[in-house]
């Protein structure tokens, strides 16, 4: 998703392609929340990535077994804790997941979900605010957390010796967190300055909100991750507690811990911290299902800009069942082929062949709870209007539509998909994000390394057969950014820097 820094608005998720990890600093790349991912378009691209074992064994199917030295046991309480041992160096990255999401907020509290993410950094019954990060910078370690869509996550990167500290202090706030009115007024006023910062004053930003909110009429997808600023200023401390009563519990919760550790020791540590942590039952979840869309949708943003800005999201299915799926491997071969190298199609012919286009990209999310999109954004070069740049784009899906793809272009792929996994699994970090993010959508990390067989297996006419399939206008929103002068932009200066 090299070309799409305008696509992954949410950094909210802070997608895995987004993480640095050498600093740890979340680049304020956009989007899969829609496509979700990213949290992961990306998001997929990057699941495949750190398992992957062996290049050479890849076309065979019997090598698409249980990734070696990952093991999983799950505590009487209901917590599962997941270990891969990697010895490469002496640290440890310590992940908790919480499968609760902006997708499981309700309209009037949209937002709690990050919020509280903001509030588990404030004390427990064992710790002051503020003891958390100074015990962890002690350590020699870092730590944050993201929210997304369909969950929300805190890790911590350590030397390994501190692991035990960590796993004590996540369990202390799973269970105990003091939640006061006092530092939830503080904070739900950074967090709606984040939202200022990120969205309100970002045109981008606004144009990914308003393409959700129009694409999704009844699913939660339709509610920013941030929450709608009308909604922050009526939340209440009691909003938050109440999310963190409903949702933080052992059971919906699983622990991910990659580094230089012995599984069973871990699970000792976990029994003897998340294990004494009563579990509760959780509230029902309603599906909310998305209605057939019958018709193109559109949708303009007017903001001071210097340039226009366009994106456009189809409706496509997500992966369900990893063994008999086709189409979403197929999907994302295509958003490939459309971008993500120098010889992807977009960047070819748009960037640098027509010089239509300043950026263009494409990206899907195949991994998400709720419903996928196909994406694909762009800004036109000066002097060119979004309409003609929303032909271009729409000329190159007809084009694989009608003639397919070659298979230099999909070896290119398939090459391309490897060596990211490959470069991936030298990061703790990204291997831990790989499990956990699957976890979340409720597939099993054993099957990681069977996503990268099942992109091999994808062949040029399924490829064709998903763009005729999918890519049709009653199924299509498209988001606008009419540029308004700049000098109507109301001078606003922040020293805010969001750490969560
Ligand atoms: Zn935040």
């Amino acid at each position: 998703m090299r070309n799409t820094k305008y696509f992954r608005n949410s950094f909210y998720q802070k997608p895995l392609a987004e993480l640095d990890y050498e600093n740890m600093t979340m680049k304020r790349r956009l989007f899969p929340a829609l496509a979700r991912t990213l949290l992961f378009g990306c998001l997929f691209a990057v699941s495949l990535a750190p398992t992957f074992a062996n290049p050479a064994h890849g076309s065979n199917p019997a090598a698409a077994s249980i990734p070696v030295g990952t093991f999983e046991q799950r505590l009487p309480n209901g917590l599962r804790v997941i270990v891969k041992e990697d010895h490469r160096a002496p640290t440890a990255v310590h992940m908790v997941w919480y499968r609760a999401g902006a997708m499981d907020e309700k309209d009037g509290t949209s937002g709690v979900a990050h919020v509280l993410e903001h509030m588990m950094f404030k004390g427990t019954k064992n710790h002051a605010t503020g003891e958390f990060n100074k015990i962890v910078a002690e350590a020699g370690g870092r730590d944050n957390a993201f929210t997304s869509l369909d969950y929300t996550a805190y890790f911590q990167i350590v030397p390994k010796r501190a692991l035990p500290q960590m796993m004590a202090l996540e369990a202390d706030r799973m269970a105990n967190l003091k939640l006061t009115a006092k530092e939830f007024e503080q904070e739900i006023k950074v967090v709606m300055e984040e939202r200022r910062l990120r969205t309100d004053d970002n045109p981008v930003a606004q144009v990914h909100e308003a393409l959700n909110a129009a694409a999704f009429r009844a699913h939660p997808y339709r509610r920013p991750i941030i929450g709608w600023m009308d909604d922050l200023e009526q939340m209440t401390d009691t909003d938050a507690r109440d999310w963190y009563r409903d949702w933080y519990t052992p059971g919906n919760a699983y622990v991910v811990v990659v580094g230089d550790v012995d599984h069973r020791e871990i699970f000792r540590l976990a029994e003897k911290t998340y294990g004494r942590i009563k579990s509760h039952g959780l509230p029902v979840r309603k599906p909310q299902n998305e209605p057939e869309q019958t018709g193109i949708k559109r949708v303009v943003v007017k903001a001071p800009a210097k340039l226009p800005y366009l994106i456009m999201g189809w409706k496509v299915p997500k992966l369900l069942d990893i063994d008999k799926d086709r189409e979403p491997y197929a999907l994302e071969v295509l958003s490939t082929v459309l971008d993500g190298h120098d010889a992807a199609r977009f960047a070819k012919n748009l960037v640098r062949g027509q010089k239509i286009a300043q950026s263009a990209g494409a990206g899907y999310g195949a991994m998400a709870r709720g419903e996928a999109l196909f994406l694909v954004d762009g800004k036109p070069v000066e002097g060119k209007t979004v309409a003609e740049l929303e032909a271009a784009l729409r000329a190159e899906i007809k084009r694989v539509q009608d003639e397919g793809v070659s298979v230099e272009e999909l070896a290119r792929v398939k090459t391309q998909t490897i060596a990211a996994q490959v470069y991936k699994r030298d990061s703790m970090m990204a291997q831990a994000m790989e499990i956990g993010a699957l976890e979340a959508v409720g597939q099993d990390w054993r099957n990681i390394d069977k996503l990268i067989e099942k992109i091999r297996g994808v062949t040029a006419e399924e490829v064709q057969a998903v763009a005729k399939k999918y890519f049709k206008d009653d199924t299509l929103t498209v988001a606008v950014l009419d540029p308004q002068p700049l000098d109507q932009a109301k001078p606003r200066r922040s020293t805010f820097t969001p750490r969560h």
